[in-house]
């Protein structure tokens, strides 16, 4: 059997980032850049004032000095005329600087009456002016290749007029949820029934990963129903089933998985909660059969779809960085197993303290709707004391 570290490397080395597509501007938040961008031009285009005041001279405010003021010089134009000797042009913020000053002293420094602006203090050269290029020389790389597009990249891009911009296509995931005990929303669960909640939790932890998800509803446990849902759902680029995977009598989902040509990877792992998840590929399509249990479904998620998906979308770094968090309590578990313990995260004087959110029987929602993360024990380790720090994966953030 796989350890959880080997699974996930075995999924990632098996994944590549799907085609590219052009987007607009305003759709392109949350997309992965393809292909670097590189500045077409200096940022700032020009020198320009970081202050509402006066354009000056240093050379003429070496102490105390009154200044003539001989142009206005609001943003965008139209420009002064330059900056001589013994005179100043009054300037907004983002302005040129005019020909001939060096430096701009704010109007909070400054003091105007009659036409003429005194400069009490002396007034180094260079003050208050943002200059041609310091952010960003032209022909620079400023967003790589597989960064997400987030509010100041898309900024940089709008800097340059970009209204369209080619980003990495979003993975189509296909979602299936399997079990006779299954109804539909809407549907009122009769005896031994239950709402199938998964299709919708993985499609929320779909989006959330940066894919298209696509639900097929409900197979039920016999191999008529499955083979017709599964080979639907693998014309997709991911293909998320619930359920079914164990070892159960009625548990066939891989057995028909087989049947329809997905080449298994693996099957059972050795984590915990989610060990029977299996996962195989088809062509193109990455299919993960996760176990059925609301919480180990989402965890496994976690643990092997979103790192696939983000890999899809052409991430650079489709895990998420775990952080170090103190235990606030003992922890015990079996050795054997890396196990997911579901934990509150506070932010304490040395940093994040971590505390289990509640009963971790994978029954119980509850502590992971109540969890900021999931805790990353070790398969080895057999018991964590209080104050030891642990890995963290923080969850939907
Ligand atoms: P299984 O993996 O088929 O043994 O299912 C494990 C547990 O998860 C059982 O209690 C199922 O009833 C439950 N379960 C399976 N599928 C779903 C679903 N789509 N929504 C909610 N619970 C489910
Ligand atoms: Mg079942």
């Amino acid at each position: 059997m796989l350890t959880f570290e080997q699974a996930r490397e075995r999924i990632l080395a098996r994944i590549s980032p799907l085609g590219t597509e052009a987007v607009s501007l305003g759709e392109a938040a949350g997309r992965v850049l393809a292909g670097e961008l590189r500045s077409p031009w200096d940022l700032p285009p020009w020198d320009n004032s970081a202050m509402d005041g006066y354009a000056v001279r240093s050379g003429d405010c070496r102490g105390s000095a009154t200044l003539r003021i001989s142009g206005y010089m609001a943003a965008g134009g139209p420009d002064a005329p330059r900056v001589t000797p013994g005179c100043a042009v009054k300037i907004m913020t983002g302005s040129p600087v005019p020909e001939g000053c060096d430096a701009v002293v704010p109007f909070e420094d400054a003091e105007e009456r009659d036409g003429t602006v005194r400069v009490p203090a002396p007034v180094n050269p260079r003050a208050h002016i943002r200059f041609r290029a310091e952010d960003i020389p032209a022909g620079t790389v400023v967003v790589p290749g597989g960064t997400v597009l987030r509010p100041p990249e898309i900024s940089m891009l709008a800097s340059f007029g970009l209204s369209a911009v080619t980003v990495y296509r979003r993975p189509r995931v296909a979602v299936l949820s399997t079990g006779d005990e299954l109804v539909e929303l809407g549907e009122l669960p009769g005896p031994g029934k239950i709402v199938n909640s998964n299709s919708h939790a993985i499609a929320a932890a779909v989006v959330e990963a940066g894919g298209a998800p696509a639900l097929l509803g409900i197979a039920r446990d016999d191999r008529h129903s499955l083979l017709e849902k599964l080979s639907a759902g693998l014309e997709a680029d991911v293909l998320v089933t619930s359920a079914g995977v164990s070892a159960g009598d009625r548990d066939f989902v891989r057995d028909v998985l087989a049947e329809l040509g997905v080449t298994p990877v693996f099957w059972k792992v050795l984590i915990k909660p989610g060990g029977p998840t299996a996962f195989g590929l088809k062509g193109g399509t990455a299919v993960f059969s996760l176990p059925g249990n609301p919480v180990s479904s989402l965890i496994t998620f976690e643990l092997f779809v979103r790192p696939a998906i983000r890999k899809m979308t052409g991430h650079a770094c489709p895990l998420k960085p775990a952080v170090k968090a103190t235990l606030a309590e003992g922890l015990k578990k079996k050795p054997g197993k890396t196990q997911f313990f579901r934990v509150t995260i506070e932010s304490g004087e040395e940093g994040y303290v971590a505390r289990t959110s509640g009963d971790q029987n994978t029954g119980i929602l509850r502590s992971l709707i109540r969890a900021d993360g999931i805790a990353v024990l070790p398969a080895e380790r057999t018991a964590f004391a209080a104050g030891e720090k642990v890995d963290v994966l923080l969850l939907y953030r």
